[in-house]
């Protein structure tokens, strides 16, 4: 399936809903409707209605159905140009920029959008990390002064990155209800495949339990450098622009909708070489995804 490249091609390939809704059809069901109640292959479309039929059933199915599109009043296109937007633009797209760009009645409507999109951006395994590997932490957001670890709005964020000499490797990342072994050791073997992972870390006793679980550790010994023994050079490059994105595009971002940010982050990172095709990642997440509700949205609590 042809995906665009450029605004232009976009307009292009998606003029109306009509041609939205005909590509949505072709990824959910590239070999023909299936029928979501008894597996049937098979449908008739009924255009009047923009209903899909199973021919066996005969349950009428929408291709939004099930997916974040599902019950949407915003028009295909508005969600696609988001899936484009959120593709296509390295730094991200404020709710704000994304109201003005669509001319969306208003901002609530531009901002739940895009977390819908970015819900189901969660819906994407991330790659499990292997070869060496940096794991540390830090803390995002808060604005109080003298800050001493508990309270004032900071949110702990745990990062694992492939340290391939020159170049950083995948990322994963995560928010963390607090900094104590037991969430640390358990995100990281969560994170790498145990057996052919070496994990770096910082002196720290936290992570004093990875070699407990198997995991080749080697905590930092001290010195400075730009080897990965010296420190931890990547993961505090990651966290750097992670810090930057988040301040520039987003103007910080409460803690609760944080996780949803660092899937985004994470996905764009892991995907950082394939920049010419993630708009169909990224649309196939919104259909693989759950529906996201709004209250869901607003409920959710952070960690
Ligand atoms: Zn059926």
């Amino acid at each position: 399936m042809r995906f665009p490249r450029t605004l232009i091609e976009f307009q292009d390939q998606f003029p109306d809903d009509a041609h939205c809704w005909a590509y949505l059809r072709r990824a959910r069901w590239p070999h023909g409707f299936e029928c979501p109640r008894c597996g049937g292959r098979g449908g008739h479309f009924l255009a009047n209605r923009w209903l899909e039929q199973c021919r066996s059933c005969r349950y009428q199915s929408s291709v939004t159905a099930g997916t974040v599109f599902h019950g949407t009043r915003v028009s295909l296109r508005v969600w696609f140009l988001g899936v484009f937007f959120l593709a296509r633009h390295k730094k991200g797209i404020s709710a704000l920029q994304f109201q003005k760009d669509t001319g969306l009645g208003s901002y609530q409507t531009a901002w739940t959008l895009l977390h819908k999109l970015r819900s189901g951006l969660s819906a994407l395994p991330a790659p499990l990390l292997a070869g060496h590997i940096e794991a540390d932490e830090t803390y995002i957001g808060g604005y109080r002064k003298g800050w001493n670890g508990r309270g004032a709005g900071k949110v702990g964020v745990a990062i694992a990155v492939e340290h391939r000499g020159h170049t950083a490797g995948f990322v994963r990342l995560a928010v963390i209800p607090r900094a104590t072994s037991a969430v640390l050791t358990s995100f990281v073997h969560g994170s790498i495949v145990p057996e052919a992972a070496t994990v770096h870390t910082d002196a720290w006793a936290a992570y004093k339990a990875l070699s407990k679980m198997g995991i080749d550790h080697r905590p930092r010994k001290g010195g400075h450098g730009r080897h990965v023994e010296d420190g931890l050079p990547w993961a505090h490059t990651v966290f750097g622009n992670l810090k930057t994105w988040l301040r520039g595009a987003y103007h910080g971002v409460s803690p609760k909708h944080l996780q949803r940010y660092l899937n985004e982050f994470q996905f764009r990172f892991n995907e950082r070489w394939n920049e010419e095709d993630l708009f169909s990642p990224v649309l196939h997440a919104a259909i693989t995804a759950e529906p996201f509700p709004y209250r869901r949205l607003t409920a959710e609590p952070t960690g």
